[in-house]
C-alpha cells in the first residue's frame, strides 16, 4: 500500500524538521513557502565585515533538549555566549549605567558556529530542495472527499492525504481559509495565541575590533531608558568578525531605519566611548512588519499566551489537518526548541 501523500506549509525549522522525520518514514513530502526565502523566524545575515548576524533566533541552553538532540545529531558545533567583563543596566535616561558582572557559574546560553542558518541549511540539504517550493503562499485548505485541496496565491491546487501547517497559528486563522470551517474555540484561542517575538525589532552593529572587549566590557548591556533594551557581544566563533546584536524597544518601529539607527550608535557611544561611532554596518529586522510571520492581534495578547494549548493537539477535518509549529508545542513553545517538538510530536502520529 503505498504511503500517504503529506504537505507541510511553512519551511521554518518545524516544517522542515517535520518533512526530514517524514520522508524518514517512507513518506512523500512537499512543503510550501510563501516566502522566496527559507528559513522563516530563522534569519541569519552576513554583514560587510563578513560577521554573521543574527536577526532571528540565536540562543539555546542546556535545557532545549529536543534542538541540542538534533544539533547533536547533525554534528553542528556550537560555543558559548560571550559574557565576560562589566555588563550594564541603565535604569534611568539621566542617571549612569549601574555595572555588574555576570556570574561564570551562571547557566550557559550557546550559539551556532557559522550563525543559526546551519540548521536550516543542513535540513535542506537532507530534505531536498525539490521537496521545497518556495514563493508559494497557501490561502485556503479544503476538504474533497478522503483528501484536502491546498490552494495558493498563484491559483495553483495540490493534493494530499495530509496537511501540516506550520504557520503561526493567530498568522494561519487569519489568512488561510479552511472548508470546512475549524471548530470556534479552536479559532477563538488560534487569535489569542501569541507568536514568540513577532512584535520584536533585531538590530546588529559590526566593527572592525571588538573594542569593548578591550575595555574590558562584555557587550551585555540592559536599559530600561534608551533604545537598545538588550544587546550582547556577537563575535563570530572563530573571533574573525564583530559585532554587537540584540533588541530594540518595540515602540520605535514607528520611527525609520535611519532615525533607529542613529538613536543605536548614539547609545553605544554615549556608553562604549568614541569608538563605537566607528561601526562598519548596521543591520535590523522589524518583524511586526514582516507579513509570513506576525498578524495583529484583535485583542491583548500576552507573550507566550496560549502557546502549547491543548486545541492544537488533537487533528482536524477528520485527521486530515495538523495545526503545528513552534507555538503549538507542548515543550518550549515559541522557541527553536518548540519548533522541533512540535515536529516531533506530530510525526511520530504518523
Ligand atoms: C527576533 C527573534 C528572535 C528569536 N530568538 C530566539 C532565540 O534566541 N532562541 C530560540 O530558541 N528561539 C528564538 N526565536 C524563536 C524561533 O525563531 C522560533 O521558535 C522558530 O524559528 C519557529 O519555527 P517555526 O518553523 O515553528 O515557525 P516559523 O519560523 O515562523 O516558520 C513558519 C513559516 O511559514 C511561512 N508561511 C507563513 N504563512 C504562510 C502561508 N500562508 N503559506 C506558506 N508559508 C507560509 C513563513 O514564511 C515561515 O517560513 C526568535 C524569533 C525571532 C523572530
Amino acid at each position: 500500500m503505498s504511503k500517504d501523500k503529506v504537505i507541510i506549509i511553512g519551511a521554518g525549522l518545524c516544517g522542515l524538521y517535520t518533512a526530514y522525520l517524514l520522508q524518514q518514514k517512507g513518506f512523500e513530502v512537499l512543503v510550501l513557502e510563501a516566502n522566496d526565502r527559507i528559513g522563516g523566524r530563522i534569519k541569519t545575515v552576513t554583514a560587510s565585515t563578513g560577521v554573521t548576524v543574527e536577526m532571528g533566533a540565536t540562543w539555546f541552553g542546556n535545557q532545549h533538549h529536543n534542538l541540542l538532540t538534533l544539533v547533536h545529531e547533525f554534528n553542528i558545533p556550537y560555543f558559548r555566549q560571550h559574557t565576560q567583563g562589566i555588563s550594564l543596566f541603565e535604569t534611568m535616561s539621566f542617571v549612569p549605567p549601574q555595572k555588574f558582572e555576570i556570574s561564570e557559574a551562571e547557566e550557559p546560553s550557546f550559539r551556532i558556529e557559522g550563525g543559526t542558518k546551519v540548521l536550516i541549511e543542513q535540513l535542506i540539504s537532507k530534505v531536498g530542495i525539490e521537496h521545497i517550493k518556495t514563493q508559494t503562499k497557501v490561502t485556503s485548505i479544503k476538504e474533497q472527499g478522503n483528501q484536502l485541496v491546498v490552494t495558493d496565491t498563484n491559483g495553483n491546487s495540490y493534493f494530499a492525504d495530509k496537511v501540516i501547517s506550520t504557520v503561526p497559528p493567530n498568522l494561519g486563522i487569519n489568512t488561510i481559509t479552511f472548508e470546512p470551517n475549524l471548530p470556534d474555540n479552536l479559532v477563538q484561542v488560534a487569535q489569542k495565541t501569541h507568536t514568540w517575538m513577532g512584535e520584536s525589532i533585531k538590530f546588529a552593529v559590526a566593527y572592525t575590533t571588538p573594542f569593548w572587549r578591550e575595555q574590558n566590557y562584555s557587550g551585555t548591556l540592559f536599559s530600561q531608558a534608551s533604545i537598545i533594551q538588550e544587546m550582547y557581544d556577537h563575535t563570530s566563533f572563530d573571533h574573525n568578525g564583530f559585532a554587537l546584536k540584540g533588541f530594540l524597544n518595540a515602540g520605535t518601529s514607528v520611527l525609520s531605519k535611519e532615525e533607529r539607527q542613529q538613536k543605536v550608535i548614539t547609545q553605544l557611544t554615549t556608553f562604549f566611548g568614541p569608538e563605537a561611532a566607528h561601526y562598519v554596518s548596521y543591520n535590523e529586522k522589524v518583524w511586526r512588519e514582516e507579513s509570513l510571520t506576525f498578524h495583529p492581534y484583535d485583542q491583548l495578547v500576552l507573550a507566550h499566551q496560549n502557546n502549547g494549548h491543548m486545541v492544537f493537539q488533537k487533528p482536524l477535518l477528520n485527521g486530515k489537518l495538523y495545526l503545528s509549529g513552534s507555538e503549538t508545542a507542548l515543550q518550549h513553545p515559541g522557541y527553536m526548541d518548540g519548533a522541533v517538538a512540535a515536529a516531533k510530536t506530530i510525526s511520530s502520529q504518523f
